[in-house]
């Protein structure tokens, strides 16, 4: 079975509780939006998916693997933006995509026409030649997302990837964000802000380190705006 599926995942931090029997389900090709207040667990989530923590208990299937027993041909399938940037500030946008193609082994022609596809993609490709030092936050986060889509993941997490971005670069990830499940890709994307979520989107909502909801946003927030609703479940 593709998509990523997690089932009686729990984590602690000594007596603290970060995940507490967290479990869901996403098809390849699904979208999914993780909402949850600061603290809720998402990171920790995403800690334990790509294998920085280990879980104390549950199972973890990432496109077909289980996570326990094969990590590597898992997290070969994984692409991942994590919630603090990872770019490498002295090297060009192109260095850094170059760098990251030969930790995956991508090298020849093949590099070339994976790095100008992931370029166009994310609407970069006329500041390849920029230090990412200079670049504003959502053009950092752009790169972000084509590096994690050069290796063709079958499975994308994005944590938080508009936190600390201006209002317009905030949309522009937002539209982006929901656009990469277009070509089968498994999306799921971790934010604190129930704006960015659009109601037809598939959404689970972390809170106190639980699953509250899973479901269709529209659906789960009922006549409410999501923004009424996700304040009104978690304060
Ligand atoms: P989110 O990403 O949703 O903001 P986190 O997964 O970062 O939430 O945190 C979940 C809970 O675990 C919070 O209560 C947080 O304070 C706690 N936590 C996170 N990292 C650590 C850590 N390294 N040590 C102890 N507690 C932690
Ligand atoms: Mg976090």
């Amino acid at each position: 079975m593709n998509g990523l599926r997690v089932s009686n995942l729990s984590y602690q931090f000594g007596e603290k509780t970060a995940l507490d029997n967290v479990g869901f389900s996403l098809d390849q090709g699904d979208f999914c939006a993780l909402l949850g207040p600061n603290g809720a667990g998402k990171s920790t989530l995403f800690n334990l998916l790509t294998r920085l923590f280990v879980a104390g208990q549950g199972q973890i299937s990432i496109a077909g693997h289980d996570l326990q027993k094969d990590p590597r041909a898992a997290l070969a399938t994984l692409g991942i933006v994590f919630q603090q940037t990872t770019l490498d500030l002295d090297l060009t946008i192109l260095q850094n995509l170059r760098y990251f193609a030969a930790l995956h082994g991508i090298s020849g022609r093949d590099r070339n026409r994976r790095i100008g596809r992931v370029l166009d993609r994310m609407q970069i490709a006329d500041r390849a030649g920029e230090k990412a030092r200079t670049l504003n936050g959502g053009h950092k986060r752009r790169t972000e997302i084509a590096r994690a889509l050069l290796h063709d993941p079958k499975v994308l997490l994005l944590d938080e990837p508009t936190v600390g971005l201006d209002a317009a670069a905030r949309q522009a990830i937002t539209n982006h964000v929901h656009s990469l499940s277009s070509d089968g890709t498994t999306v799921l994307w971790a934010t604190h802000l129930a704006d960015e979520v659009w109601p037809d989107d598939r959404l689970i909502i972390l809170h106190n380190s639980r699953v509250l909801a899973d479901g269709r946003a529209k659906d789960i927030c009922g006549g409410d705006t999501l923004e009424n609703h996700f304040l009104r479940v978690t304060t």
